[in-house]
């Protein structure tokens, strides 16, 4: 296959852009190598194709938000989280403070306030948050096609300076969004974040949602296509905070980032696409990987709104 000389081209290309930063508001982001560099692709028949650091393992972060919302619409139904999580782009930061004035509903799942109570309707009615944590693991596992774990370092270093969350989490709770304990509802969407994934992890988690929510490696069925249709919806709009917009016109994918600098995208029948480098713009968005992308949809034809 001509697949991965391709890659192996492209991340050349890109390689020599070292504008961005790494994260610095976690501190072990903040020590991260800045120059490790990946991409990978998984098609809906189940190829997956990488260059550069494929194999190399990071946090989740944000990347975690589509399949969470996946997860609490498949155990909880539409309508009870719907009822608690808007789906209207906010045009803000991931951590802004974007909930309705009168009802305090989060605007989308995509930012923190989102997320948050997203989390908090994972798993069956009346789960305990350890149980919700571990449903999330397990289908985030399901999603990547392997066993998935929790690097505890990133945890306890992301939880000991988690003002913000925390203030979010209160907020919800206030409004009764959720129903726990604000710390705990942090510490379980904390640990949801810190989840240990790869590039290639990234790619067959992309390739499920663009393969109706079937895992094109194990073949086994993680959530259904109406999930699926609206997980993708979410990103589209939502994916990439305030530069969904600018995302969409110019690379044309459903997407999702993360604050470690992974980077997903989900071409709906047809590929799965991530990318890893650390360095972020000031929407918290990876540089290099944004570059990939552009260049990604634009080689091989892959916006959704051009004809193919
Ligand atoms: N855990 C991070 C946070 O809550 C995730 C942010 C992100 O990846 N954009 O701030």
């Amino acid at each position: 296959s001509p697949i991965p000389d391709y890659l192996t081209d492209v991340l050349r290309a890109v390689e020599p852009d070292q504008s961005g930063a790494t994260a610095d508001y976690i501190p072990e982001l903040a020590q991260a190598d800045p120059d490790r560099l990946a991409a990978a692709l998984c098609t809906v028949d189940g190829h997956v194709y990488s260059a550069g650091d494929a194999t190399a393992a990071f946090s989740i972060q944000s990347i975690s938000k589509p399949f969470a919302y996946a997860l609490a619409l498949a155990d909880r139904g539409f309508d009870a989280v719907l009822e608690k999580v808007s789906v209207e782009p906010s045009g803000n930061a991931f951590n802004e403070m974007s909930v309705e004035p009168e009802t305090g509903r989060p605007l989308n799942p995509m930012i923190n306030a989102g997320a948050i109570a997203t989390h908090s309707l994972t798993g069956p009615l009346g789960a305990t948050p350890d149980e919700r944590v571990a449903r999330v693991i397990d289908g985030l596992s399901a999603f990547a096609g392997r066993r998935l774990e929790i690097d505890e370092s990133v945890y306890h270093s992301e939880i000991r300076h988690a003002y913000r969350n925390r203030s979010l989490a209160n907020m919800l709770r206030a409004y009764d969004i959720i129903a726990d304990d604000p710390l705990v509802a942090v510490a379980g969407y904390t640990r949801q974040c810190s989840v240990l994934v790869t590039t290639e992890d990234l790619a067959v988690m992309a390739g499920t949602l663009a393969n109706r929510g079937v895992n094109p490696l194990t073949g086994r069925p993680v959530v259904s296509a109406e999930v699926v249709r609206q997980t993708l919806s979410v990103m589209a709009t939502c994916g990439m905070y305030d530069g969904a917009g600018d995302w969409m016109t110019r690379v044309g994918v459903p997407a999702k980032s993360g604050v470690a600098g992974g980077l997903i995208g989900a071409l709906p029948g047809q590929v799965g696409i991530a990318t890893f480098s650390p360095r972020l713009d000031r929407h918290g968005n990876s540089v290099r990987g944004a570059d990939l992308f552009t260049r990604f949809t634009a080689d091989m034809g892959m916006h959704l709104m051009e004809v193919p």
